[in-house]
Parts: C-alpha cells; structure tokens; sequence
C-alpha cells in the first residue's frame, strides 16, 4: 500500500514543502488545484491539505505522515512524533505589545490576547498562572490591538517585520521556537522501509545544504597546511597534477566556512580554487 503525506496546500511552508520532496526525487507538483499527486514509482501519495488540519489527519491515523509547523502542531493537540526537523518555515511564538506600552508578560494578566494558536497561548497561559481572555482570530492578528478587540498579541514571528509595521513589539521569552517538521502517528513508522528511504533522502538534501565542495591546486611543500584548513570529512582526496611540485585537492567543507577557508587557502599559496554546491549526498 502506497504511503500517504500530507503537505501544506497554502501558507509559509506550502512551497518549501514541495521543493524540498522534488529535490529529493519526489514526483508531487499539482497541475491545478488537486487534492491528491500520486508518485507511483516510490509509492507516496501527496495529500495537499490545510495546515491548521494536517497534524490532526495524522493524528486519527488518517494518513501516515506529514508536514507542518511545530506550532500548527503543538496547536491542534493531536497526538503526533516528530520525525524530523525540516530547518526551514522557522519563527518563533511570542507575546507582543504596543511599543513603549511598558507591558511585560508578567502584567498581562486579565488583558485581551488575540492569537491564531488559542490552544498553544492558553497552556502557556496556564503554565504562567495568567488568566487572560483569548480572542481567537485566522490571521492578520498584528492589526487587532488597533482596531480595539485585543490589548496584546500572541503571534508567529520570522524576522520582526511584521510587528515593526505594525507598531508592535516583543515581550518576553518566545513560548515555542517552531520549524517545519515531518510528523507521524508514532515512532515506529521511521521503522518502515519506505519512510526510513523518505528520511534518508530529505536528510540527504539538508546535509548537502549544509555543505560546500572546495577543489584547489596547492605546492606539494604546503599540502600537509592545507589538509589542516580542508580537513573533509574523512580525509581530503589528493591526486597528482603533472607538475610534480604541485597537487590538487578535494574536500567538503561547512558552507559557512566557505570564504574564510579561501581566504586562508590562498594565503598559504593555493591557487584555483572553486567551491562548488553539493545536490544531495549520504554520508
Ligand atoms: P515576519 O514579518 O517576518 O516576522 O513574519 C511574521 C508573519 O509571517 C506572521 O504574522 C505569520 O503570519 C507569517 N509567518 C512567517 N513565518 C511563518 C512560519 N514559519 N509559520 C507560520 N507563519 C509564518
């Protein structure tokens, strides 16, 4: 029987979703609006559903596995493994006020909070013996202190802009750092073939994201300095060149590392030097 995947028909981590799956060889891009794109040849049917909805059709067993956010998640209150972290759609949940309101969290008890995510806000609520109204709305909560139905907000936050537009700002600790995660019933499943060579691949893909490959060509006199700076991951690949005082080599590195290991590279009279992407990869 084919496994079943719920994705994201809308929202911030609609399209990731289906780039990441493609990258790794999954056939699961709509022509129209369907509700279901079948990958006969790995035997996955992509769900296409609401986000809000997807952790809880896998939750009740409907289908096997999904994506979604760690706080859509947390939300529904379905009971759901995260199977794995995902490392993108991240943002933190937070409590935000008017600015310069000299709110803090701790004097937000009795006021109005608008939220999309009433059942994450009330159990960090009740974590916090706050006892505060909860307005729920479906989006656009930025704007509800302004039009008087909420006095702070507890909201889904990227990179701030958002709030900053709106006049708000961040009180507090967030109350869940979220990413997009693959959920599943439970943790046996990671146990079935085809979803042990579904992580295997997504964590192919987020690996060599990571990574970068660096090629150079470097005097036989400095390669031992060289091997320092390009350690790789087991060890660098060395072949001859037919100058016989020089060598080429070949490692992976951090991507971040990449320009100052360049730099560095060529200080030490490394010449030629290309960093290239890594497409996937299993190390
Ligand atoms: P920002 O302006 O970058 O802080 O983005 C915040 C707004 O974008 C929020 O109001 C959310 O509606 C939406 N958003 C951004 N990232 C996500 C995410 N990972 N999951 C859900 N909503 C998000």
């Amino acid at each position: 029987m084919s496994l079943q995947l719920a994705i994201p028909n809308k929202g911030a981590l609609s399209e990731d979703s289906v780039r990441l799956l493609r990258e790794a060889g999954y056939r699961c891009t709509r022509s129209g609006r369907e509700l279901i794109v079948s990958d006969r040849e790995n035997e996955i049917d992509f769900v296409f559903l609401r986000p809000r909805d997807i952790a809880l059709y896998v939750g009740n067993g409907v289908l096997d596995l999904g994506i979604t956010g760690r706080d859509l998640a947390a939300d529904s209150g379905a009971q759901v493994t995260e199977l794995m972290n995902l490392e993108f759609g991240r943002s933190r949940f937070c409590f935000a006020v008017p600015k310069n309101s000299g709110l803090t969290v701790e004097t937000l008890n009795g006021l109005r909070i608008a939220t999309s995510y009433p059942e994450l806000l009330r159990k960090n609520l009740a974590q916090r013996g706050l006892s505060c109204p909860v307005v729920r709305l479906d989006g656009a909560v930025e704007i509800s202190i302004r039009l008087g139905v909420a006095d702070a907000i507890a909201d889904v936050v990227e990179s701030g802009a958002t709030l900053r537009e709106a006049g708000l700002e961040v009180i507090g600790e967030p109350m869940l750092v979220s990413e997009a995660i693959l959920i599943g019933r439970s943790a046996e499943l990671a146990e079935r073939p085809a979803v042990r060579k579904l992580i295997a691949r997504l964590k192919g893909i987020l690996v060599a994201g990571a990574y970068a490959m660096v090629e150079y060509d470097i005097p036989r006199l400095q390669l031992e300095a060289a091997c320092a700076i390009t350690p790789g991951l087991e060890s660098p690949t060395v072949s001859p060149l037919s100058n016989p005082d020089w060598v080429a080599v070949k490692a992976m590195v951090a991507r971040k590392e990449c320009n100052r290991i360049m730099d560095e590279l060529y200080q030490i009279g490394a010449r030629g030097i290309i960093v290239t992407d890594i497409r996937s990869c299993r190390l």
